[in-house]
């Protein structure tokens, strides 16, 4: 491995689709596969958690490879995203599609936006954004995970609030193996090899959409495709919001 080389050093071609399926392969032939409110504590399972901070596309995507090989996961949604907005319907379409594939949605939940500092705080407006998604995907929730953790985040520990399952709950942190695509890279274990080894008794795998693309990148690069083809794309809709009203566009 050339470690001067960012490419080999943080494995840009670890972060595709293609390699990702290689995952799910070997995912598939050491674990039983899961959801959150199904997996049995007595079986040796694995959960694929998705916290979509920043790209719903990409999400769609690793929704379309999951599927194929036959596989459910749990897509954590983030109703206060500056990147991406529910409500809009190319997001929300695709939100419905990846529901249509079988898989879970839970809540991404950003504490920081309610400042929350009280476990009451977060029932009650965790509830909140339960019914909020429930009502506007027809779907039940089961589960959220905290979004940008801080000591007072991982000191809350139980199983549940507000009904929902706490991914960052005792249980979790102490027996079940966890793995991160945190940044685009691995900070700790490649979880390819994690899972490949099948050392652990069960595993959470945690990955974020925006940073498994279908050519290798950067994680820099990675976020400005994602944020510059949102930008690109409320342009061309403005221009043609124009056209179609006979209007004229004024620059300099
Ligand atoms: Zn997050």
């Amino acid at each position: 491995m050339n470690e001067s080389n960012p490419y080999s050093k943080y494995r840009f071609e670890d972060f595709t689709i293609r390699h990702y399926v290689e995952l799910l392969k070997a995912l598939k032939s050491n674990y039983t596969v899961s959801q959150y409110h199904l997996f049995n504590k007595d079986e040796k399972f694995a959960l694929l958690r998705h916290d979509i901070d920043i790209s719903p596309q990409r999400a769609l995507q690793m929704a379309i490879a999951e599927n194929k090989e036959g596989l459910k996961a749990t897509y954590f949604i983030h109703i206060h995203s500056e990147y991406y907005n529910v409500f809009e319907k190319e997001i929300y379409n695709i939100i419905c599609k990846i529901i249509s594939l079988g898989h879970d949605i839970g809540i991404h939940f950003d504490t920081h936006f309610y400042s929350i500092d009280s476990k009451e705080a977060i029932d009650k407006n965790l509830y909140l954004e339960k019914e909020l998604l429930e009502r506007l995907f027809h779907t039940s929730i089961h589960v959220f995970s905290f979004h940008n953790t801080n000591p007072f985040i991982l000191s809350c520990q139980d199983e549940q609030y507000a009904g929902l399952i706490n991914t960052y709950s005792t249980y979790f942190q102490k027996s079940v193996t966890y793995c991160s695509d945190s940044n685009g890279y691995w900070k700790f274990e490649r979880m390819y090899d994690l899972v490949q080894s099948a050392k652990a008794a069960n595993l959470q795998l945690l990955t974020h959409p925006e940073w498994w693309q279908e050519e290798p990148m950067s994680p820099w690069q990675k976020v400005k495709r994602c944020v510059n083809g949102r930008a690109e794309k409320n342009l061309t809709a403005y221009v043609e919001i124009l056209k179609q009203y006979n209007n004229k566009n004024i620059d300099w």
